[in-house]
């Protein structure tokens, strides 16, 4: 297995260089690192703590993880404001977060089953 850099442009083995000696390319502008993949338990923590957010760590499902992001501040400020202020107004906003996880579910069922057909 081969450890060393090639240049992009012309293939000349580079190592450590900034410009390629060969061509002149230059190597640091294509010295990004590719994103690292990520890491598939800080995911699960993190859809386990804050419903969706696994989803934007894994830049996958992004209008998913959004949604129930949302569905749940939205149902933990209906708890609050049912403890804290109106029980009324609490079941309202409790009402309107199911409404958003139907919606969210509904959207990613509709890409899911478009995505899984289109390929
Ligand atoms: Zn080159």
């Amino acid at each position: 297995m081969a450890t060393g850099k090639y240049c992009p442009r012309c293939g000349f083995r580079v190592d450590d260089f900034y410009f390629c000696p060969a061509c002149g390319h230059n190597l640091r502008l294509r010295a990004k690192p590719a994103p690292s993949p990520p890491n598939p338990f800080v995911a699960a923590v993190l859809n386990f703590i804050f419903l969706g957010a696994g989803y934007l760590y894994m830049r996958k499902r992004l209008k998913l993880g959004v949604g129930l992001l949302f569905v749940f501040f939205l149902s933990l400020l209906g708890v609050i404001t049912m403890q804290l202020e109106n029980a009324g107004i609490g079941l309202l906003i409790l009402a309107i977060a199911d409404a958003a996880l139907s919606l969210t579910l509904a959207i990613d069922a509709y890409e899911t089953a478009k995505l899984s057909f289109s390929s």
